[in-house]
């Protein structure tokens, strides 16, 4: 987690670069959890990141056929009838 604060470069500390970093790891943790699997796709959040910079490039979404898994991954979970309201 530490390589992820910008001080860790000799740079000041930036909480915006920061945030949107977890923010980032996050969503990528969050479609393993949903089964999805790394992406070739180099701006999509399922794309391995192994420096910041990567995670910097790519953008806060899924791509096209990320989103189209995630959305049939959890379609079970949509659908259930205690998610009804
Ligand atoms: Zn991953
Ligand atoms: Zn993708």
């Amino acid at each position: 987690m530490a390589r992820l604060r910008q001080e860790f470069y000799g740079l000041a500390p930036d909480d915006g670069i920061l945030f949107e970093r977890l923010c980032k790891e996050a969503l990528h943790e969050l479609g393993h959890n949903f089964g999805l699997i790394h992406c070739n796709d180099r701006e999509c959040i399922m794309y391995l990141s192994n420096t910041v910079r990567d995670v910097d490039r790519k953008g806060l979404t899924y791509c096209g056929s990320c989103d189209g898994a995630l959305y049939g991954k959890t379609e079970t979970w949509r659908v259930s009838p205690w998610n009804r309201r």
